[in-house]
C-alpha cells in the first residue's frame, strides 16, 4: 500500500496579530511542506525496506517506522495550528460550552493552556479525548508523543522556530498573541466533521 500526503493550503495572509508573514510562510514552506516530503520518502522507502532484517535495537525497517510516526505527527499537529490562526481569539458556541464544562471556565483553561505552553518544548493540543469523553491540554515535548485517543481541536506550537523570528525568546507574548489570533470557529468545525457530540452524548 503506497501512501502519499499532499500539503494543505491555508490563507497566510490572514496574519496572527504580532507575527510577521516572513515567521509564518517559513514555518509552514520550510518546516511544514519539509514534513510532507520526507513523509512520503518514508512511504517510498517503506516499499522497498528489509522487513525480513527488522529489529528494534537498529534496523532500517525500524528508523522508517519511528520517523514515520514523527513525520504524520509533526504534518497533523501544523495542520491543526496553522487552521486554527487567524481569528478573533473569541471563544464560542460549541467550543465555549465544552471548555466552560470540563475547565470550570474560559479562563480556567486559559490559566492551564499557559501553564502547559511554557511547560512543553513541543505542543499544546486542546484535545477531546475518547478514552474519558473530556476536553484536556496535552504538553507533548517532540512530535512523537501523543495520547492514542485524542482529536485536537486546537493545537499550539511552542518550538522556538515557531516565535523566535519575531517574538526573540519572549515566548510569554507569543503564547498570547496566539490566544488573541485563535479562530475558534475551527474547533466548531472538528467537532462537527467528528460527530463529537454525539460521540460525547454516548460517553
Ligand atoms: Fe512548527
Amino acid at each position: 500500500m503506497k501512501i502519499q500526503k499532499a500539503p494543505l493550503e491555508f490563507d497566510l495572509d490572514v496574519l496572527p496579530v504580532g507575527m510577521s508573514k516572513e515567521a509564518i510562510e517559513d514555518h509552514y514552506n520550510v518546516l511544514y511542506k519539509g514534513y510532507v516530503r520526507k513523509y512520503n520518502e518514508i512511504q517510498e522507502k517503506l516499499e522497498q525496506a528489509d522487513q525480513a532484517g527488522a529489529n528494534a535495537t537498529y534496523s532500517e525497517y525500524r528508523e522508517l517506522k519511528q520517523e514515520e510516526i514523527f513525520t504524520a505527527n509533526a504534518i497533523r499537529l501544523h495542520e491543526a495550528y496553522f487552521a486554527g490562526l487567524g481569528g478573533d481569539g473569541n471563544c464560542h458556541g460549541i467550543a465555549l460550552d465544552w471548555i466552560d464544562r470540563d475547565f470550570g471556565s474560559f479562563e480556567n483553561w486559559v490559566g492551564d493552556l499557559r501553564g502547559s505552553a511554557m511547560s512543553a518544548r513541543g505542543w499544546v493540543v486542546l484535545a477531546y479525548d475518547l478514552a474519558d469523553g473530556l476536553l484536556h491540554n496535552y504538553a507533548t515535548d517532540i512530535h512523537s508523543e501523543a495520547v492514542w485517543t485524542s482529536i485536537p481541536l486546537m493545537v499550539l506550537d511552542v518550538y522556538e522556530h515557531a516565535y523566535y523570528l519575531d517574538f526573540t525568546t519572549d515566548r510569554k507574548r507569543y503564547i498570547e498573541s496566539w490566544l488573541q489570533n485563535c479562530d475558534w470557529d475551527y474547533a466548531a468545525d472538528t467537532i462537527r466533521r467528528f460527530d463529537l457530540e454525539k460521540v460525547r452524548r454516548a460517553a
